[in-house]
């Protein structure tokens, strides 16, 4: 009996010794829809490789074009939500806030994000909606109702059921498979995807050769598309993203800077931005632009290896969403005026200013002179790349006024106004009067979109009016690139030419926040 017990309290010692033994995270798996064709693709591999459908496998000879086209069976099955507010899982008296400002209507909650795995903090996130629709017209109908009311919304899409399909792999005239579980492609070097199209829906949208070292799946996803997906871990990405998102001859603790921010951010999302979309991130604007092995690879990876790991923290020891952007304008924006979230009291907005801390910019008045007679900023510093976005212009003639009008759809527009400014001195609400009724939009992106494309909603206006008063055009002076939360990249570029350290470039974008090693 004494044995037993004796033999029960030393194995319970070693699971108690195991269990609180400090857990290192080890570096996470991750997954990056990197390209998406509508039914036919071509690739290369220079050096060969390996293909995989379910338990065949072959060759993939070197250099030798190889051709995928798949036909669709079953289209994917999507449902819209209309979310008014979020919350972390741990968070549940913010939650039951959200639904009680919104008792009026029926509420419900869509939880999103994986559980988190050992050593890494949870990011699983909680999102209170309105309504939930069967096609995006109607959710985005109900989004414009409520903006009228001043209640702001998105729609997030929930993915039921991928497409399905058969995929048929080829090469010259021969069938190498025809399958239903999708291709593994797994080359010796690398696999060029040929004419992989990026930035669609942008000015500079186009067709190019990319080139992916790690494995990539194709199958039919979300969108009724093949998506091409790369199977690589954080490390590897994080090094072929940073010079996508800020110059590569850019100085190195700008560059370390944007290596942790760009860690911190994909954590964050990860598993809550593309979720059941079979990736956990795309290689566009909408999440981070990455085009595949770069030129640059090599000399970032060695300038960026010293943060190996490192992310932000919050104050509560979760990961903060370090989000970034262009050029902030001058000061950079409050997180919850941006998006319908909760205030992050690390993305509050600073002032970019060199010497002034603190300005109004939520005044009208104090936000025009600042747009027009800016003081020196770290984002204006002329021999940093980026600095020409700090101020711009833009000019709607009348042919450019009529699509405003088109997409405003209250007939001629008589007055735009009743500007409410954030901290960064972007626009989140204005009302709109036409000769057929009023509308109010809100949040910057749709001001910028509904307004001719504008670079930032952060501007002052000449308005061009016909006899009768009516608007014809528009003479805009801007400020910033982007939404302004988080670090500005122009700004960090240039403190880092001034010698700061990439440590504390972060805490001035993100005060409050601490640097914390993950792994
Ligand atoms: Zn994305
Ligand atoms: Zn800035």
């Amino acid at each position: 009996m004494n044995k037993t017990f004796r033999a029960t309290a030393i194995c319970l010692g070693i699971l108690l010794a195991l269990f609180l033994k400090p857990v290192s995270a080890e570096v996470p798996q991750v997954k990056i829809r990197v390209a998406q064709y509508e039914k036919t693709l071509e690739f290369v591999m220079p050096d060969g490789g390996t293909w995989v459908s379910g338990k065949k496998s072959g060759k993939i000879q070197p250099g030798k074009l190889y051709r995928i086209d798949g036909t669709i069976k079953a289209k994917a099955l999507r449902r819209y939500h209309l979310m008014v507010g979020s919350a972390g899982i741990n968070k549940p008296e913010l939650l039951n806030a959200i639904e009680k400002k919104f008792e009026a209507f029926k509420t419900h909650r869509f939880q999103a994000g994986a559980l988190p795995s050992l050593g890494y903090p949870d990011n699983r996130i909680v999102f209170v909606g309105v309504g939930i629709f069967e096609n995006e017209t109607q959710a985005c109908e109900q989004q414009n109702k409520l903006a009228t009311d001043n209640i702001s919304s998105w729609v997030f899409i929930e993915n039921i059921k991928l497409a399905t399909g058969h995929i048929k792999l080829t090469t010259g005239k021969q069938t190498l498979i025809n399958s239903t579980s999708g291709i593994q492609l797994v080359a010796n070097k690398f696999t060029t995807l040929k004419k992989a199209e990026f930035a669609k829906g942008y000015s500079w949208h186009g067709f190019e050769d990319r080139h992916f070292a790690e494995k990539l799946t194709i199958n039919w996803g979300a969108e009724d598309l093949l998506d091409c997906v790369e199977h690589t871990d954080l490390e590897k990405l994080i090094i072929g993203i940073v010079p996508s998102e800020i110059s590569a001859k850019a100085p190195p603790a700008a560059l370390q800077a944007q290596a942790v921010a760009a860690r911190g951010e994909m954590l964050s999302k990860k598993g809550v931005r593309h979720l059941n979309e079979g990736y956990d991130f795309c290689s566009e604007q909408h999440c981070q632009v990455y085009k595949g092995i770069q030129a640059t690879d090599k000399a970032i990876a060695a300038s960026i290896r010293c943060t190996r790991g490192q992310l932000m923290q919050n104050h509560e020891g979760g990961i903060l969403d370090a989000v970034y952007g262009a050029n902030c304008g001058g000061h950079s924006s409050a997180n919850h005026s941006i998006w319908t979230s909760n205030p992050d009291p690390h993305l509050q907005g600073v002032s970019d200013c060199i010497t002034q801390s603190e300005i109004d910019l939520t005044d009208e008045k104090t936000a025009a002179n600042f747009v027009l007679s800016p003081p020196a900023c770290w984002c204006s510093t002329a021999n940093v790349e980026g600095a020409d976005k700090f101020r711009w212009k833009k000019v709607l003639n009348s042919a450019d006024w009529h699509k405003v009008e088109a997409a405003a759809a209250i007939g001629r527009i008589k007055e735009i106004g009743s500007f409410i400014r954030e901290v960064s001195g972007r626009i989140i609400s204005m009302k709109i009067t036409g000769e057929n009724g009023e509308k109010t939009i809100l949040k910057e992106l749709p001001i910028r979109q509904l307004l001719g494309g504008l670079r930032s909603s952060f501007f002052t206006v000449i308005w061009q009016r016909d006899p009768s008063g009516f608007i014809t055009g528009a003479e805009f002076s801007g400020a910033g690139w982007g939404h302004g939360v988080g670090m500005c990249q122009t700004g960090a570029q240039s403190m880092a030419l001034a010698g700061h350290k990439f440590n504390t470039i972060l805490a001035h974008y993100y005060p409050g926040a601490k640097l914390k090693k993950l792994y």
